[in-house]
């Protein structure tokens, strides 16, 4: 049989019951399962056989869900982790140690900036930020001998700067590192890296993926491509690893290596585990992520053409409008859309957008993205308050930014509701 549609991934893929079993994903709300014999226990911890144990490591309910996100993306294998920042750390742990060097566009989310910039420089992996717009010779210019990965955002929150994946995944591969991808914004519906030659992909779930705002969650995905003996900088995936009795993770589990030790060594030792129900919720926004991301997309698509032709309006930021400097790029990775996160400012600076927002009815003002309702903040004034005018230029940010992040609700209401506040200005 020919391959299903993505469409038809997001709702068949993950749980398939047996003869007898539930129609519907079941939630084994169990920390651990029994077994006969310790003999039998003993094998699953040799990772000689396997099978559920312990829910830290592994889980019916949560398995299913894994299986799902890596169907939709293509890969080997994938882990859920208890939130997209935890992530984003065991991507990086899994493959870099302390003396390494990790590279990144500095246009990533703030929480992965602090994460790299603080985090892991004080657990002794250093970064060197460069510009999601880098050229070849720039991105080579990054590299050192010790450096592991380059890590990007398909699409960048909250700048919607697109990456240039196959350029990132070159140059990454010709110093015999691998690209790790944050898709959380666009998701495999829009975007998927591993065709562009990426080799992992990080996702925050509690974004699109579960979309009802309702559950925090991370998944890691293994396209399985990537050479990790050949590359020859990996010694904790090609060298034997004690506390399995001197296992080798490329020699055992061939394609599956990076994934299976994120799980068996980093999710063993940190446990940033999420719940069989939280896995369960994650499916349940998973089966209509396809349907969800094709009205986000129309709805921001229609409000940024409208907001573009308004005359209180500074500028809009929508890689899908034709102006916008990365339309090119998002046509090349994201041909259906980008997602439902629009950016603008209305003339009058910081006063008029805190006035603005405070006019909306329907907008909800919340410390959120990608919700299927349509949501509003003012960096300047909450997740960016304590930095001067000054400060906001370096990081991206004018004082009047708004980042509006479109539902689902019918687009005229919403484009009524932004025309109201406007019109109070
Ligand atoms: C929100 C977000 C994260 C962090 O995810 P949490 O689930 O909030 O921990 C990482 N990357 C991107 C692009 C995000 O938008």
């Amino acid at each position: 049989m020919k391959g299903w549609h993505i469409y038809t991934k997001c709702v068949q893929e993950g749980w398939k019951p047996k003869n007898g079993e539930p129609r519907v994903l079941p939630i084994v709300q169990s920390t651990t399962f029994k077994y006969d014999s310790s003999e039998t226990m003993g094998d699953l911890f040799d990772l000689k056989t396997s099978g559920d144990f312990y829910t830290r490591l592994s889980n019916p309910t949560t398995n299913a869900v894994e299986a799902k996100i890596a169907a939709l993306e293509g890969g080997v294998g994938a882990l859920l982790t208890s939130s997209g920042q935890a992530a984003s750390l065991m991507s990086v742990l899994n493959i870099a140690r302390s003396g390494d060097h990790i590279i990144c566009p500095a246009e990533v989310y703030g929480g992965t900036f602090n994460l790299f910039d603080k985090t892991l420089r004080e657990m002794g992996i250093d970064v060197t930020f460069i510009s999601v717009d880098a050229d070849e010779k720039e991105i080579q210019a990054a590299f050192r001998p010790n450096t592991k990965l380059i890590f990007g955002e398909a699409l960048s929150n909250p700048g919607l700067k697109v990456l240039d994946i196959e350029l990132f995944a070159f140059v990454a591969h010709k110093n015999g590192v691998p690209l790790i991808v944050d898709n959380t914004f666009p998701t495999p519906i829009n975007c998927r890296p591993f065709e562009f030659g990426a080799d992992i992909v990080v996702h925050s779930t509690s974004k699109y993926l579960d979309g009802h705002a309702t559950v925090l969650g991370g998944a890691i995905v293994d396209s399985g491509n990537f050479d990790w003996a050949a590359s020859g900088k990996y010694p904790g995936l090609t060298t034997p690893d004690e506390t399995y009795h001197g296992l080798i993770y490329t020699e055992k589990f061939g394609r599956a290596a990076y994934i299976t030790k994120c799980r068996t060594h980093l999710m063993r030792d940190i446990g940033a585990t999420p719940s069989p129900t939280n896995a369960f919720y994650l499916s349940q926004g998973i089966d209509t992520l396809h349907l969800r991301m094709e009205r986000h997309c129309y709805n921001a698509q229609r409000i940024a053409e409208f907001l573009e032709g308004h005359n209180k309006v500074e500028w809009v930021d929508y890689p899908g409008l034709k102006s916008n400097r990365y339309y090119h790029l998002a046509q090349k990775y994201m041909p259906n859309g980008t997602c439902g996160v629009v950016s603008f400012e209305v003339k009058g600076g910081r006063e008029a957008a805190a006035r603005f927002m405070e006019n909306l009815e329907l907008a909800a003002i919340v410390t959120h993205v990608a919700d299927l309702r349509t949501c509003v903040l003012h960096p300047a004034s909450t997740t960016h308050r304590q930095l001067s005018d000054a400060q906001l230029k370096a990081a991206g940010i004018t004082p009047g930014l708004i980042r509006l992040s479109v539902g689902i609700e019918y687009a005229d209401d919403i484009i009524a509701d932004i025309a109201q506040a406007l019109s109070e200005l």
